[in-house]
């Protein structure tokens, strides 16, 4: 037990690290008898490709010889731009004045500190139908620590299986994986604004599913779902009887229109466990603070929170810092900073949406009215020398330097997933070298069909 928590503490390093890992675990020499030590089977290389694994290939695939910077719409961090941290000082200011203080240089509790614990209930039970108690709020290592400890509660009862969306967010299967909790994926349908498909989720749910994971908004597809779709997935899960695991690490990012409606709003259905973390919505990704929420007015998770306590006990919280300065930053006078950020990425999307849409080769089907990503359709039969989505990304990196996730890693092929958390110059011109990337390569096409 305390190997295996220690592993998942770890287990996103290891992830980056799995050609080393890989190679002690082969390398047998002469010590032991020429027995290799032995490691997790989930995380040898024959795993599934992790998106930090194809992003390093790709980056290593860039031309040397690119003689233009580097376009990233890769992976989903904003924080680099200054623009998208305008007015959001008021952070740095909160963690300087709590290392200042010398009051939290001590190891914090294990479920984190009260005044942190209640920041997050009072943020979350803001105008909401349920009240979030300080108690059951659970600080974690970042959203992906939250992601990790309610995987291994929920999925690691024998024989558990969890569904999840796909496309989906990636790190939540390499969990179940390394807690031997099977992942089952339900579709995302891009013609219906990538809803759920409740009649797929009811026929792969048996006895034995732990959980349904429901991003929103939602990475990798930008929607935002509506009052209605979140009550039909609550009546689902009531129905299968399981809790929803609710991601909203992109609560509030959303624009176009929509609003963000709490998955908790319907916890009087089923019972919710929501994450949340300072990664997108702050642009913080890098001060590693998320938590779990449980939203649970029938008691129906009281097991749930019990094990996730002992959980918490046995592994490492978020630095005592940064959990201190949780109560300005989540305070609701940034309306100004927040404001901001929704702007730049409303107008992101447009700009991403449109000329998208006017390249042959491209479809998407829904505007991202939230998130920082969108889900683009590519047709690879229009494009000479691209076979998948894995060519697509690997050649438009060495010929055009723009950086685009293929859809295979999060199981969607012949899709790509393009991040457009960053100022609509760079958007405009990462345009300008996809279309002429897409150009290229469809003259050739009709070349081709001439010739035979
Ligand atoms: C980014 C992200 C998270 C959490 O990320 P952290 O960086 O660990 O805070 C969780 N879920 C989704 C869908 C995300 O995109």
């Amino acid at each position: 037990m305390h190997v295996q928590h220690l592993i998942l503490g770890f287990f996103v390093d290891l992830q980056v690290a799995a050609a080393p890992v890989q190679e002690q675990c082969g390398g047998a020499g002469g010590w032991r008898g020429g027995g290799a030590v032995r490691c997790h089977p989930s995380l040898s290389t024959e795993r599934k490709a992790s998106i930090r694994g194809v992003v390093g290939e790709l980056l290593g695939a860039a031309g040397a010889g690119a003689d233009r910077g580097l376009i990233s719409l890769g992976v989903g961090d904003a924080s680099s731009h200054a623009c998208f941290r305008r007015g959001g000082e008021f952070a740095a200011e909160a963690v300087a004045d709590a290392a200042r203080s010398g009051a939290f240089d001590c190891y914090a509790p294990s479920y984190g500190f009260p005044a942190a614990r209640r920041a997050v209930a009072d943020h979350l039970s803001a105008g909401a139908r349920h009240r979030t108690r300080d108690a059951d709020v659970f600080m974690t290592v970042g959203g992906s620590g939250a992601i990790t400890a309610i995987t291994t509660v929920l999925g690691g009862a024998p024989g558990a299986n969890i569904l999840l969306p796909r496309p989906g967010f990636a790190p939540y299967e390499a969990a179940c994986e390394l807690v031997g909790a099977e992942p089952r994926f339900y579709d995302l349908l891009p013609r219906r604004g990538w809803e759920a498909d409740l009649a797929g989720v009811r026929s792969l749910a048996d006895g034995a599913t732990a959980a349904i994971v429901v991003i929103n908004p939602n990475n990798p597809c930008g929607s935002v779902y509506s009052a209605q779709h979140l009550f039909q997935i609550a009546e689902t899960a009531r129905e299968l009887g399981i809790p929803v695991i609710a991601d909203e690490v992109y609560a509030h990012m959303v624009f176009g229109g929509s609003k963000f409606v709490a998955m908790a709003s319907f916890a009087h259905i089923t019972p919710v466990i929501s994450i949340g973390a300072l990664s997108k919505r702050f642009m913080l990704p890098g001060w590693r603070l998320g938590w779990l929420a449980f939203c649970d007015p029938t008691g129906a998770l009281k097991h749930v929170r019990t094990a996730t306590e002992m959980l918490l006990n046995v592994t490492s919280g978020p630095a005592s810092i940064i959990q201190a300065a949780l109560p300005k930053i989540l305070s609701n006078e940034h309306t100004e900073f927040h404001r901001n950020i929704v702007n730049l990425l409303e107008s992101a999307a447009d700009t991403l949406y449109r000329r998208v849409n006017q390249t042959e080769a491209l479809q998407c089907y829904s505007k991202p009215h939230g998130s920082m990503f969108m889900m683009v359709e590519v047709n690879t039969s229009l494009l000479f020398g691209v076979e998948d989505d894995m060519d697509f990304a690997r050649e438009l990196i060495k010929e055009e330097s723009v950086l685009v996730l293929p859809g295979s890693v999060l199981g969607l092929k012949n899709w790509i997933r393009i991040f457009f958390g960053a100022p609509t110059s760079v958007i405009t011109e990462a345009c300008d070298r996809i279309e002429a990337f897409c150009q290229r390569r469809a003259v050739q096409v009709k070349l081709l069909k001439k010739k035979f």
